[in-house]
């Protein structure tokens, strides 16, 4: 009989930060029975994949073991833990367990898509354990950048995991639990202690010591007081603590607040109905904030990311809801801009520039704090919890790779796995038994397809290289019925002589044709070859550029 094993699989997440998605198992080999640790997507962008809706992990191996898998386990709401579970789910169609206001926003997702809710399961923090097949799961509380963040405590057969999900360090996040280093003592006290701790590893190069969201309370009111015109302050529409001590600044500046855009109000509602806010101050309506003296108002507003169609880009490019920002007003970015968003964002402060807005970004950190933990952070809770084995994960492999060496400085074992990489936790230290496909998923309009199907690479070249189509029509005897037509995508219509293109390029397939003999005009592949070639030299003489060709041969057929 082959002995039980404890086995890790990143399918995103690991390499890159976006898109978490992490599978544990235990059992005899091959037959393992699993959970999942969070669904998340990452987005797209021009460069790679372009007209590419979402991004998500590639669950083709969890499809294939579906029998096997006993639960998903949500650790917090970022659309980077939770954005796949509506489009994963009718794949799996397993429990899905989660904290009452990650649970809400699961919801509010299956509903939206259509499907049914009865899979998710509102499970309370530690002491309570869900039991999953081998696995007992407790959810304990970690503060982070958005409410009821967790950290998943797994009990296995072969020992303690500690998946620490996101998280910081903060004895007082203003909304949501503080980190309890007592309870964290616990936890790495009780049975035989902690046998792996999986960890987040975003912030390992920031060398100092994370601040607490409590730090921005004072800096924020005195900036908001200290403006004379209208106040307009951005963040993240999760990051319900900071939505709160923006909002009480304004209040104390003695601005009434307005929040602006869908996915604000829905966080917010969302906090509320779970009963994780409590005593955000009332606002009002964007019909009731026009009627208010610029001085006397403050919008705080979703796009710190500089997405187009958030409500700070909006107001960028006029009136919106019938405000306006004006010569004399503030706009205030109370975030970090995520690598790779830097274009969206400075696109919308020069255009705020214009108008004769202030634009004021975090300042070095006087208005925004992160929400994750830094080097000495995660270095106090490898000392806290005293792993036998470390598995960074949520980095790039850049940030896996830095984490991994702390903890191998530490005398604990330690290894980088990226997204594919399977290890076989059950001994001492963790070794690599596995390398699965771990590709990625594209949500393309309404269907999913892999990033190597081919279809985004089409794409791409059309875009590149803009696109000829070709038509020609054959009769019976093989002989072309008239002229081949040409159509053109994507490309300038006239070039270095001046005439047009097309007629350029069906002048000269013309005489292609009349050469041609029946048995080139016969062929279908030797067709699409000669012309191709043709339209390439041609286009390639007049502007320089090798085109996507498309050949549609019509065949009239005997009677
Ligand atoms: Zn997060």
């Amino acid at each position: 009989m082959k002995q039980d094993r404890l086995i890790y699989l990143p399918l995103g997440g690991a390499g890159e930060i976006g898109m978490n998605a992490y599978v544990y198992g235990f059992g005899p080999d091959g037959k393992e029975r699993l959970i999942v640790v969070d669904l998340g997507v990452t987005f797209p962008d021009m460069d790679t994949s372009p007209g590419v809706d979402l991004i998500m992990a590639d669950i083709g191996w969890l499809e294939e073991n579906a029998d096997r898998i006993e639960a998903v386990f949500i650790t917090h709401a970022h659309e980077d833990h939770i954005g796949a579970l509506s489009h994963f789910w009718p794949k799996l169609k397993v429990p899905v367990y989660a904290r009452r206001f990650t649970g809400r926003l699961a919801q509010l997702k299956m509903e939206e898509a259509g499907l049914p809710t009865d899979a998710l399961r509102i499970v309370e923090p530690r002491p309570t354990v869900v039991e999953a097949g081998p696995f007992s799961v407790q959810f304990v509380p970690v503060s982070h950048s958005i409410p009821e963040s967790s950290a998943l405590v797994i009990d296995t057969p072969a020992g303690r995991i500690v998946h620490t999900g996101d998280f910081k360090l903060d004895g007082s996040p203003i909304v949501g639990e503080a980190f309890d280093p007592l309870m964290w003592h616990e936890i790495a006290k009780e049975g035989s202690g902690v046998k792996v701790l999986t960890c987040d590893s975003t912030n390992v190069f920031s060398p100092l010591p994370g601040r607490s969201e409590a730090t921005l309370a004072t800096p924020l009111a005195e900036f908001i007081a200290a403006q004379s015109g209208m106040v307009v302050a951005t963040t993240f529409a999760s990051n319900v603590a900071r939505l709160k001590t923006l909002a009480l600044a304004g209040k104390a500046a003695g601005r009434s607040v307005c929040l602006l855009g869908r996915a604000m109000k829905k966080m917010v509602s969302a906090a509320e109905e779970t009963e994780v806010l409590l005593g955000f101050p009332g606002t009002v309506t964007p019909e009731q904030a026009v009627d208010i003296a610029r001085e006397k108002l403050m919008l705080i507003v979703t796009g710190s990311q500089g997405e187009r169609r958030a409500a700070s880009a909006q107001l960028s490019r006029g009136k919106y809801l019938g405000l306006e920002m004006k010569d004399g007003d503030t706009f205030l970015f109370s975030s970090k801009t995520i690598p790779g968003n830097e274009r969206g964002v400075i696109r919308i402060m020069n255009a705020y520039s214009e108008m004769g807005v202030e634009v004021v970004d975090d300042r070095g950190g006087l208005y925004h704090v992160s929400g994750h933990a830094n080097r000495p952070d995660l270095e106090a809770v490898h000392d806290l919890l005293k792993p036998k084995i470390l598995i960074p994960m949520h980095g790039e492999h850049r940030h896996l790779r830095e984490h991994a060496k702390i903890g191998t400085g530490k005398g604990i074992a330690s290894e980088v796995a990226t997204n594919g990489t399977m290890l076989d936790l059950t001994g001492n230290s963790p070794e690599v038994v596995e390398y699965i496909g771990a590709g990625r998923t594209y949500l393309d309009g309404n269907v999913l397809i892999g990033a190597m199907d081919g279809v985004v690479r089409d794409r791409i070249r059309m875009a590149l290289n803009g696109h000829v189509l070709v038509t020609v029509i054959v009769d019976e005897d093989n002989l072309p019925l008239g002229d081949a037509w040409v159509e053109l995508g994507g490309l300038s219509q006239t070039g270095k002589t001046g005439a047009s293109l097309s007629d350029r390029i069906e002048d000269e397939l013309a005489e292609f044709l009349e050469r041609a003999n029946s048995k080139v005009i016969a062929n279908d592949a030797k067709m699409d070859e000669a012309i191709r070639r043709i339209v390439r030299q041609v286009t390639m003489e007049e502007i320089g550029k090798k085109p996507e060709v498309t050949v549609v041969v019509s065949r009239l057929l005997a009677e």
